[in-house]
């Protein structure tokens, strides 16, 4: 693999919670695969992490499905999703910072983004709780899978890692697909489940990694959010999971 200079990580709900709300081990590992490849490799590491909803709703188990106490959901557990994040870095003796988004904030966004990765990591997510209350369900929680593919192609990634519960892109017989490359690559997977919280699914996420291949020096990887050194294996050219390197095609980078 080419020198790769900046990665990003993109983590769903369904991977990072667990009964109690955000699984601290989880996140402490990723933390130390992330402070692994800077001190070793100078790789500068961006993180899109969902989970404040689902974390809102185990602190506060009162709140409601309606966009408003998705809001509040957000609002309660935002912090406790960062304050796992923050913890995790500490422990690896590096600072990390947060950023809520959403889609027009992006143009504004790169430059202190890239002046902070200097110093440590960043961790973005959607921001829940400025959306419109007359919106759809459906857009009240950004979408992260294209959050984090607008971010990683406006701030210089080279390769997308988004990690999943699956362990990948799966075909008809549930076997992960390791490589999409080409077309007839397409014809074998199997869709589109969705996952249950967050809004992402597979369909999504292969979406949004095509849509990332804008040159052939880019690659995403969808990869199981469990599997052992996930990040450090695939930013250090192991196969794992489902590669992606198939362009959208007609698709005009913003
Ligand atoms: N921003 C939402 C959250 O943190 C998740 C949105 C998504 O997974 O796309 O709960």
């Amino acid at each position: 693999m080419e020198r790769l200079k900046r990665i990003l990580v993109k983590v769903g709900t369904s991977a990072i919670k667990n009964g109690s709300g955000i699984d601290q081990e989880l996140v402490n590992d990723y933390a130390r695969q992330i402070a692994w490849l800077r001190r070793n490799y100078g790789i500068e590491t961006i993180i899109v992490s969902s989970g404040a909803i689902a974390s809102g709703r185990v602190l506060e188990p009162n709140l409601t499905r309606s966009i408003i106490d998705k809001q509040v959901a957000a609002m309660f557990g935002q912090p406790e999703l960062m304050t796992a994040w923050r913890r995790a870095f500490q422990r690896q003796d590096m600072i990390a910072g947060e950023a809520l988004l959403k889609d027009d904030d992006l143009e504004n966004f790169r430059y202190p983004l890239l002046r902070a990765l200097q110093f440590g990591v960043v961790v973005i997510n959607g921001n829940d709780v400025t959306y419109n209350q007359d919106a759809e369900e459906e857009i009240i929680s950004a979408d992260n899978d294209r959050l984090s593919r607008v971010v990683a192609n406006r701030c210089g990634v080279g390769l997308l890692i988004m990690l999943t519960e699956a362990e990948g892109i799966l075909d008809e017989d549930r076997k992960v697909i390791s490589n999409i490359a080409s077309y007839s690559d397409l014809h074998r997977i199997s869709f589109f489940e969705r996952t249950q919280e967050g809004i992402g699914g597979p369909g999504s996420k292969l979406l949004e990694a095509r849509k990332f291949i804008t040159d052939a020096t880019k690659i995403a990887y969808i990869a199981g959010a469990r599997m052992e050194n996930v990040i450090l294996r695939i930013a250090t050219g192991e196969r794992v999971g489902t590669r992606v390197t198939l362009p959208l095609q007609g698709f005009l980078n913003i």
